[in-house]
């Protein structure tokens, strides 16, 4: 028995459909026949080679939906309820999470341990079918299935995808107050599911600034009050965003957009002794200026990182589109279904911002 999978042989080469072997499962395993698996930016970074610590042969996809097909011993849910044949769930894409480090134990931020390890990203090829890009997906024991809730479409959640697991994470992070002005910073699906949660979140204002315009039409959408174009100079943006905080700046900026020049826009765009949440700059993109007088100290601005996500920004985000997938337009962030075989049209069409997120469909 043999799969197909996507796979990136090396850093620039475009992805080719091989065959591997079925894995053999050990007990605690599974295997998932694959319904629907993204296709991110961080994909696009893979292939390009933006990531350090990543072992090519690479079959891509960290965050994907499938059906049990088989299974070896009894997997339970984190209630209890064993998982079967047949139903669909999602995983967490991040294994082997130690609870054995400082990291885990004393610092307890658990997607700093050294010792994880992420679908599609730091596996390889080599380790087996363990990247979304494939007929199917090889679960290790231990890792971290959810089962689809009640209502949650396969499609709408993997539209929010990694996106919107990211995004719960930013939010914990920002701790947006009800009524608080909120600036974000890009308006890909990341920023796109920020925008949707701080809505969520009882925000005042919450202004997108990113592009393309079809990008910022769709933010509107997820519920942006405002939406502002990168092609209005840093400046004017900055001005437009004073202007509808009574001179002030927001309450909370957050970087969604990649680019290492936004950390020191979202630093003037926040109010004096507001909060900047970095998530963003997910590759190394390359050194920004700052100053750290006026920009900082003076301000006397806050600012977090948001590295990951960890198993309940996972469950937190299944709830979420359980309780407002028919709301948020999650569904519709990911409309372009690609096969295994057109993988990189796929690719194309999320580097280029023609889609703002692809779907590989290996079984359709
Ligand atoms: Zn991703
Ligand atoms: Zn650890």
């Amino acid at each position: 028995m043999t799969y197909r999978a996507a796979t990136i042989a090396s850093v620039g080469a475009a992805a080719r459909t091989e065959e591997y072997a079925a894995p053999e499962l050990e007990p605690g395993a599974a295997l998932l026949h694959t319904l629907f698996a993204e296709v991110c930016g961080t994909d696009v970074h893979l292939r390009d080679g933006r990531l350090a610590g990543v072992p090519y042969p690479l079959i891509p996809g960290h965050v994907a939906v499938g059906v049990i097909a088989a299974h070896r011993g009894v997997l339970r849910d984190i209630h209890g309820q064993a998982f079967n044949d047949g139903d669909v769930v999602t995983f967490l894409d991040v294994h082997e999470t130690c609870n054995n480090c400082y990291e885990c134990l004393v610092t307890k931020q658990t997607t700093r341990c050294p010792h994880r390890k992420v679908y599609g990203i730091t596996y390889g090829a080599h380790d087996g079918l363990l990247g979304g890009w494939s007929e199917a997906i090889w679960m290790k024991p231990g890792v971290k299935l959810l089962r689809m809730p009640q209502g949650v479409e396969p499609a709408a959640f993997i539209g929010g995808g990694c996106g919107l697991v990211t995004a719960v994470h930013a939010m914990d992070r920002a701790e947006i107050k009800l009524g608080q002005s909120v600036v974000v910073l890009g308006a890909g699906p990341v920023g796109q599911s920020i925008v949707a949660l701080s809505s969520l979140s009882g925000a005042g204002d919450v202004i997108a600034i990113g592009g393309p315009q079809n990008r910022l039409s769709f933010a509107q959408r997820m519920g942006a009050t405002a939406t502002i174009g990168l092609e209005m100079p840093p400046a004017e943006r900055a001005a437009i965003v004073r202007e509808r905080t009574r001179g002030r700046g927001a309450d909370v900026v957050i970087e969604a957009s990649g680019a290492p020049d936004a950390v020191s826009q979202a630093l003037d765009l926040v109010r004096d002794g507001g909060r900047v949440v970095v998530c963003g700059q997910y590759t190394d993109r390359g050194a920004t200026s700052i100053n750290p007088h006026l920009q900082i100290n003076k301000k006397h601005v806050e600012i977090r990182g948001c590295w990951g996500s960890d198993y309940s920004h996972f469950y937190r985000a299944l709830e979420l589109v359980a309780r407002f997938g028919s709301k948020v337009p999650w569904r519709e962030l990911a409309v372009k279904h690609y096969p295994l075989d057109e993988a990189n049209d796929a690719l194309d069409a999320v580097a280029s911002q023609e889609v703002i997120k692809a779907i590989i469909t290996p079984n359709l």
